[in-house]
């Protein structure tokens, strides 16, 4: 779908790769209404926008409350008189541990937003998609979606029940005005690790040894907009991303050996 003149949401847009989605979508002519559970973020966000803040709606909304994201549409169309996508890209990461030492309200909390608020962005939105000539969704999961990433299992196992939704509900949308497209960021240079309230153990001896440096936001923004317009299926966004889906492939044993390997410094004890 082409993004010019279109009402686009965008999740999560009070930061990092959300906060350059909109920016990108605006400067591409597309109106957009931000939706975070950080009322500052979003207000960093409108001012950036500059002489586009006119075309631009902000949504303080909690992804994981589901009667939150139900009032969404109505809000959004209040303002903007339709909506023809939406990008699920809030989300958060766990604490860098083991599952054994995972507590439980870490676990509901990273499944609540990152698999349940993009199902319910979906089950709201998707009966005023459906009215439109064309409309798309696109769903962010992560290379931490496909490959298991030790000190982050059920951010995985979230993110790969994004995957496999979305995957559902591309099969379930054909023959319907509704495109579908699934995101795959590799690493990417946001605040992700401490807007989620994680420390990392080791960071800095971990990032000396990375063999992909992170992409800047503003880029994967560029290359998610340019998957949507291409109705793409799924977009790898960076080269690590890539890469490691055609490790992964190859030999999925392989390839989580290779990445534990890679994050061990990230682990303690
Ligand atoms: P970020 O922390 O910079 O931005 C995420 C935004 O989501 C923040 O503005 C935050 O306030 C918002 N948010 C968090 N919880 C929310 C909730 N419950 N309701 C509404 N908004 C909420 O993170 P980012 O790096 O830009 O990540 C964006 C997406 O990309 C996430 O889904 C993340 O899992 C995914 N991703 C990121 C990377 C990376 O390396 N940064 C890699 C793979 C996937």
């Amino acid at each position: 779908m082409k993004v010019r003149n279109k009402i686009i949401v965008v999740t999560g847009g009070g930061n990092g790769i959300g906060r350059e989605l909109i920016l990108h979508l605006l400067a591409q002519g597309a109106r957009v209404a931000a939706a975070d559970i950080s009322e500052n973020g979003l207000k960093e966000t409108e001012e950036l926008a500059g002489a586009n803040k006119d075309k631009l709606s902000t949504h303080v909304v909690n992804m994981a409350d589901r009667a939150a994201v139900e009032a969404l549409p109505e809000q959004v169309v209040a303002r903007h008189g339709a909506v023809d996508g939406i990008i699920n890209n809030a989300g958060i990461i766990q604490p860098f541990v083991r599952i054994k030492d995972l507590d439980y309200a870490a676990i509901e909390r990273v499944m609540n937003v990152n698999f349940y608020g993009v199902l319910y962005m979906v089950k709201a939105f998707l009966p005023h998609l459906l009215k439109r000539p064309e409309a798309h969704i696109a769903n962010v999961s992560s290379m931490g979606g496909f490959l298991p990433v030790p000190g982050q299992s059920v951010y995985g196992a979230s993110k790969a029940a994004v995957k496999l939704m979305t995957e559902g509900l591309y099969a379930e949308m054909m023959g319907t005005s509704v495109r579908v497209t699934l995101v795959y960021p590799g690493a990417i240079g946001t605040n992700i690790t401490a807007n989620s309230g994680v420390s990392v153990p080791g960071q800095d001896r971990a990032s000396g040894e990375q063999k992909f440096k992170p992409l800047p936001p503003a880029k994967a923004a560029e290359i998610i907009v340019a998957g949507i317009e291409a109705d793409k299926y799924e977009v790898f966004v960076g080269r690590d991303s890539a890469f490691l889906n055609f490790f992964y492939r190859l030999s999925p044993k392989r390839a989580a050996e290779f990445i534990s390997k890679q994050m061990a410094s990230l682990l303690s004890g």
